[in-house]
């Protein structure tokens, strides 16, 4: 092989290799080759012929378009005959190159006409192995589609969860309600039909309650749709508190709700926001189940800070320790052994979403305070 076209490839082949240097994972190895016009090979560095696992002798003097397989072959006759007709630089096309019987790489060719004064123009070529790029494009999209599809059930399986949560309170009641009912129908006196209308229509309240649960939260987690309306803070909590009684009654806590004087209005979603209220009240009523009764007690304290108005929930059970405090907004973070681990995190999420925020620290009892607040609505032209 004539010297001027031995360094014309080492020079190209100096050219190749800081793309290998640069990106060794993707081990993209490339081959060079001279060739005459007619598109006979002349002169191969080494990579090419370990690439195409032939030798050099082999590969000289064999027509450029023999190196792809057969349906290529075509298509990469033009592509030369346009290269050597071009007056522009070195010009690229994909190629499927033909190793041995039934093996074939994915590559992409360069090739351009080196004209030098006083000597017959060549073709030279660079020949860049795709195959691994083209594994890794493929194994990208794969794991892409397998953590969208894994997102969209999380969204799904905290959705189903969050509905259960929250409709089992009125399901509950709902049973309560029906099992008070067939003891008044089944001990034998005449039923008292004042009585039984009331718990009808207190079933249908509680029915509807959580079909309303469920449309709201659907709304919410797949749309963020909340329907606001201006309603005083104090509204919402004596609403709460009239949902949270018998509950709370029966496992022997006591409620205090202390409202300041100005009671601010809030432009917010009311039957989120009664939830979010009730499951602070819920984990807290959980939280003192071990203490005596005497010190069983919720204190609800709401007031207005600059543009905000801030509602805390103390109680005296254990509270949550300072490593923990993060964690419990996490779905599925639970200490409790029946526990889902959505009440906090579906609660912190209705939180912001209207503007506002859920946190947690300690009181002067040891026990938790769970501290919301949310933005006074302005009066308007304010
Ligand atoms: P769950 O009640 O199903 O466990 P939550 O998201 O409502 O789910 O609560 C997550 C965790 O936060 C609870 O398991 C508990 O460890 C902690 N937690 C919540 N509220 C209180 C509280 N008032 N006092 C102490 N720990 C609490």
């Amino acid at each position: 092989m004539d010297s001027k076209a031995l360094s014309l490839i080492a020079s190209a082949e100096a050219w190749a290799k800081p793309q290998t240097e640069t990106q060794p994972h993707e081990a993209i190895s490339s081959g060079m080759f001279m060739a005459n016009m007619a598109g006979e090979i002349e002169a191969v560095n080494e990579s090419l012929t370990a690439m195409l696992n032939l030798q050099q002798s082999e590969l000289c003097g064999l027509p450029l378009h023999q190196l792809v397989v057969q349906e290529d072959q075509p298509r990469l006759l033009q592509f030369i005959e346009k290269v050597r007709h071009s007056a522009d630089g070195g010009q690229e096309i994909p190629v499927c190159l033909h190793v041995d019987e039934g093996v074939a790489i994915e590559a992409s060719l360069y090739l351009s006409v080196l004209r030098v004064p006083g000597r017959p123009p060549v073709l030279i070529g660079v020949l860049i192995n795709q195959t691994q790029r083209l594994i890794r494009e493929i194994a990208d999209h794969f794991q892409r589609e397998h953590r969208a599809r894994i997102t969209r059930l999380m969204a799904l399986g905290e959705m189903a969860s969050s509905i259960a949560h929250e409709i089992n309170q009125p399901l509950t009641a709902i049973a309560a309600m029906a099992q008070a009912c067939g003891q008044m129908l089944r001990a034998g006196k005449t039923p008292d039909l004042h009585q039984l209308s009331v718990i009808a229509s207190e079933v249908e309240e509680q029915a509807l309650r959580a079909a309303q649960v469920v449309k709201r939260i659907r709304g919410f987690v797949t749309h963020g749709n909340l329907r606001r309306e201006a309603v005083a803070i104090g509204d919402i909590l004596n609403t709460v508190l009239g949902i949270a009684m018998p509950e709370a009654r029966a496992k022997g806590t006591r409620i205090n709700i202390l409202l300041s004087s100005e009671s601010p209005t809030v432009e917010v979603d009311v039957i989120h926001l009664e939830q979010v209220c009730m499951n602070l009240i819920r984990n807290a009523i959980e939280a003192m189940s071990s203490l005596p009764e005497a010190q069983r007690a919720i204190s609800i304290y709401s007031h207005q800070i600059g543009n905000l108005v801030v509602v805390t929930f103390d109680d005296a059970g254990p509270g949550v320790r300072a490593d923990d405090r993060e964690q419990i907004f996490e779905p599925f973070f639970t200490t409790k052994p029946d526990g889902m681990g959505l009440g906090l995190s579906t609660s912190q999420k209705i939180v912001q979403a209207h503007g506002g925020t859920l946190s947690v620290e300690s009181n002067a009892l040891g026990g938790a305070r769970f501290v919301m607040t949310l933005p006074v609505m302005m009066e308007k032209g304010a």
